[in-house]
């Protein structure tokens, strides 16, 4: 008997989506987490010309969230329309499209989050002597009514998420949205110096930041404590045409990420690869893989060359002519580098220059302007080691230069320094005695960012000897550190940054040995520290002691050997 036949299967027939389900999807396209509220709510009020804002999170944005600024307000008789889809005071007509100057445009921020939430707006108008307050909810907009209120807006976020579980599901802990909240606030407020800023937490101070023409006073906010130090303020060219500004890493203070690499296009803060390969292109012979140079960069262009409405969060831009903001960002970073203490001379030789900024830095390295370039080029000092070595000197106050009867050897300051702290580490952690207690701790202070890495990171940390503990205030204080290390050297921001790197493996040996690695990182020598003839020969004598002395525990070489064949060949004796 044949099989029955299966009944027919109606096929679908096409349907338009309901309203409530159109803003479902469009929502979610511009908010994912609670820090897109934020983004969207903070850049309306910068839009609105506010001077001040505030943003406080209930539970990192999970419960609620609250953006208050002091700016033009809406008028009572729009406020419903500000939350219609597409409804924006921002673009008058298409052609507008290609000559924005404000942060949003798209009339979708106020619809998004109120699809994504429950939302309590209250604003007043300067010229006005009442506010008004209106609730929204998805798509249902309430009727506004008058009150009394400050000049400017008010926006409450409440339960985020309440309605669509499945987005919920993928928050992370309140300290972990919060990181994300206080990191992006960060870099929004160092792009607009002129605007006052505050974050709270749960109602608590978190940071204030004072309105200030120059934005170098919130590079720490960003960047953290000692960011100052590390980074320099980028070169204006010599036609003084200010296209590139902003502060960048010095050489060696690189990272493993590029997560401390924030771009600002015409004053909106996006992502951009192709700004990213730019510095990295600038940075040139000063690179080392695996590592990225971090701090801030801003381009300023003619709106109309650049294209900002390529993603519903606004987050990335299209350049016209990439290639030449491409070049521009290159030379001006290299301009910049090449203009830092430890770098002048070392670029002289091995920086691809332009003819004319060439000339320029040869002059200045003859004139000898610091007063050190003497001590920047080869410094002589010789010492001797065990083993019948002499150690001749520093390179750079990178590489160190030591000669046997039978070879030379060119080492790595910092790789050798990693590979040896590395190995004490591995064979110290487990070990009962691993910490040795500070007799004066240091206290910090950590960002939301930071501590929130410390925090998930606290037992690899303490298994290896680094204990930090909690000081109240966002302070934090260095209680131990493996025995051996040297405060002064310990780098807790670059480790904290380098371990929170999204693409990190959080578990398991690879975590572990990653962590251990990480500490060695940033406790250790780097390039650019001058090293007396006795330093140089300890590390010189550590490292060969090493199991595993020829490579750094990322994987790179800690040393080359000339030895008597391969510089007879070099000079053709052979
Ligand atoms: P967009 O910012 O793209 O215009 P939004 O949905 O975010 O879209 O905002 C809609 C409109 O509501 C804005 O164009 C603006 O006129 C008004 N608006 C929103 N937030 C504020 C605010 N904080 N201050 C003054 N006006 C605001
Ligand atoms: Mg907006």
């Amino acid at each position: 008997m044949a099989p029955p036949k299966p009944p027919a299967v109606p096929s679908p027939s096409i349907r338009a989506l309901d309203d409530a389900t159109i803003a479902q999807i469009a929502a979610g396209e511009v908010i994912e987490r609670p820090v897109s509220v934020v983004k969207e709510l903070v850049e309306n009020s910068l839009d609105a010309g506010a001077t001040s804002i505030v943003v406080d999170c209930g539970d990192g944005g999970r419960t609620s969230i609250s953006v208050t600024d002091d700016g033009d307000g809406i008028a009572p008789d729009e406020l419903r329309l500000a939350f219609a889809r597409h409804a924006t005071s921002k673009l008058a007509s298409a052609d507008d499209l290609f000559s924005i100057s404000s942060l949003g445009f798209r009339g979708e921020g106020l619809a998004s989050i109120a699809a994504a939430g429950r939302v309590e707006l209250i604003s007043r108008r300067r010229d006005a002597d009442f506010g008004a307050r209106v609730e929204a909810r998805g798509v249902t907009i309430g009727d506004p009514a008058h009150t009394a209120a400050p000049l400017g807006t008010k926006v409450v976020v409440r339960d985020l998420f309440a309605l669509t579980p499945a987005r919920r599901e993928f928050l992370k802990s309140g300290r972990a949205e919060f990181a994300r909240i206080a990191s992006l606030l960060g870099q929004l407020a160092l792009g607009h110096p002129r605007v006052a800023f505050a974050l709270k937490s749960d109602g608590r101070d978190v940071w204030t930041l004072q309105a200030v023409d120059d934005p170098v006073d919130r590079l720490e906010v960003v960047f953290g404590r000692g960011a100052r130090g590390a980074l320099v303020a980028i070169e204006q060219d010599a036609h003084g045409i200010e296209l590139i500004s902003g502060h960048i890493s010095a050489p060696g203070r690189d990272r493993s990420n590029r997560n401390g690499q924030v771009f600002f296009v015409n004053g909106r803060l996006v992502r951009s690869a192709a700004l990213s390969s730019a510095w990295l292109a600038g940075y040139g012979s000063f690179g080392m893989t695996g590592r990225y140079p971090y701090g801030a960069l801003g381009v300023r262009l003619p709106p109309g060359d650049v294209d900002v409405n390529v993603h519903p969060t606004k987050i990335e831009v299209r350049f016209a002519n990439q290639s030449a903001v491409f070049d521009a960002v290159r030379r001006a970073v290299a301009r910049t580098l090449r203009a830092t203490e430890t770098v002048r001379s070392f670029a002289v030789s091995s920086m691809p220059l332009d003819s004319a900024e060439n000339e320029n830095v040869v002059g200045r390295a003859k004139l000898g302007d610091s007063g050190e370039s003497g001590e920047a080029q080869l410094s002589f000092a010789p010492s001797h080691s065990g083993n019948g070595i002499r150690m001749l000197g520093q390179i750079e106050r990178t590489f160190i230069v030591a000669a046997s009867d039978g070879e030379m050897i060119v080492i790595d300051q910092h790789a050798a320094h990693e590979r040896i702290a590395y190995e004490a580490i591995v064979d110290a952690a487990g070990a009962t005695d691993t910490a040795a207690p500070l007799l004066f701790p240091s206290v910090i202070e950590l960002t939301p960012a930071r501590a929130a890495v410390l925090h998930d990171a606290e037992g690899e940390l303490a298994a290896a000897g680094v204990v930090v503990e909690p000081f109240g205030d966002g302070a934090y204080r260095i209680a131990s550190l493996p025995a051996g290390y040297e405060k002064r050297r310990f780098d807790l921001d670059g480790l904290l940054d380098d371990l929170g790197a999204d693409d990190a493996p959080r578990e398991g040996v690879a975590h572990r040995n990653r962590v251990l690695a990480t500490i060695a990182c940033h406790s250790v020598v780097r390039a650019g520290e001058a090293l007396s003839p006795q330093e140089q020969a300890s590390l010189y004598e550590r490292l060969v002691r090493c199991r595993e002395p020829h490579s750094c525990p990322h994987g790179r070489p800690t040393m080359l050997r000339l030895d008597r064949l391969a510089l007879a060949k070099a000079f053709k004796r052979v």
